[in-house]
């Protein structure tokens, strides 16, 4: 469903040309839940914002099931990142005026539909990261956990085929970390959606179903993860 062939990002400072993603392909299917691991600049942002239409190859195609992320206009690639696409980040992200069930529900709200379908959508997703009795408490009263938590009901909240995870322990103690970890190893669904996450944590693997490494811009490896790697 996500794909990208032989693709190349360079950016360009000043006059340097910096190669940050180098002739990668890599295949992302329904059910997996992939880890990108690797040092830093070696392009694990970069290749998350192409595979989530936030950025667009220099050469080699990006694909959201079969289509070519380049060939579409903003206003497409909007649609697919608001619709299709749930984002996932370090820093939590979450508007400090709105409650947690107003912040889940913002995608829904921004895309048209009512407050009241909205906000009850939200309660389901809350209810799915264990937090109904959080809802109408605002991101400053949350735990990091919590704040983490209401940020992955978001991220679902318009029940997307991709979720897309820059981080997402980052800030976070170890318990706390793995609790969110087993919420979103629970996100990936067989025959429709996947999960990509980027991390520095090196226990983070276990918590997915594959781990690709990356060095210098390229992949360096890529493979399954067995099932009962998790730690307990
Ligand atoms: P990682 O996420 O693994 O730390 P990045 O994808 O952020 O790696 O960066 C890969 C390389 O691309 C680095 O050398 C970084 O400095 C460079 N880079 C990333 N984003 C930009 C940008 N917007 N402009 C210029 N260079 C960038
Ligand atoms: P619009 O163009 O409709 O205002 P955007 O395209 O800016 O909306 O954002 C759509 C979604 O993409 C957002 O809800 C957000 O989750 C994600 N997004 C936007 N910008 C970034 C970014 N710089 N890094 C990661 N995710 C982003």
């Amino acid at each position: 469903m996500l794909e990208l062939i032989e693709v190349t990002k360079v950016y360009v400072q000043g006059r340097r040309t910096v190669p940050a993603v180098q002739g990668v392909s890599l295949t992302v299917r329904p059910g997996e839940f992939v880890t990108i691991m690797g040092p830093s600049g070696s392009g694990k942002s970069t290749l998350m914002h192409l595979m989530g239409a936030l950025d667009t190859p220099t050469r080699g195609r990006a694909l959201f099931h079969g289509q070519d992320l380049q060939a579409m206009s903003d206003r497409q690639r909007s649609l697919l990142r608001r619709e299709r696409i749930g984002f996932v980040f370090q820093a939590f992200n979450l508007l400090p005026t709105l409650t947690a069930a107003e912040n889940v529900a913002l995608p829904l709200l921004l895309a048209g539909r009512n407050r009241r379908q909205a906000l009850q959508r939200a309660g389901e997703c809350l209810e799915q990261v264990g937090l109904s009795h959080r809802a109408d408490h605002f991101p400053d009263e949350l735990s990091g956990g919590e704040m983490q938590r209401v940020a992955v009901a978001r991220a679902i909240v318009a029940d997307p085929e991709a979720v897309l995870c820059d981080e997402p322990t980052g800030n976070l103690d170890s318990q706390t970390s793995r609790e969110i970890l087993t919420l979103l190893s629970r996100l990936p669904e067989p025959a429709r959606r996947a999960v990509v996450m980027v991390t520095h944590d090196p226990t983070a693997a276990a918590y997915g179903t594959r781990l690709v490494r990356l060095r210098d811009g390229r992949i360096e490896s890529d493979h399954p993860v067995p099932k009962s790697s998790v730690p307990c």
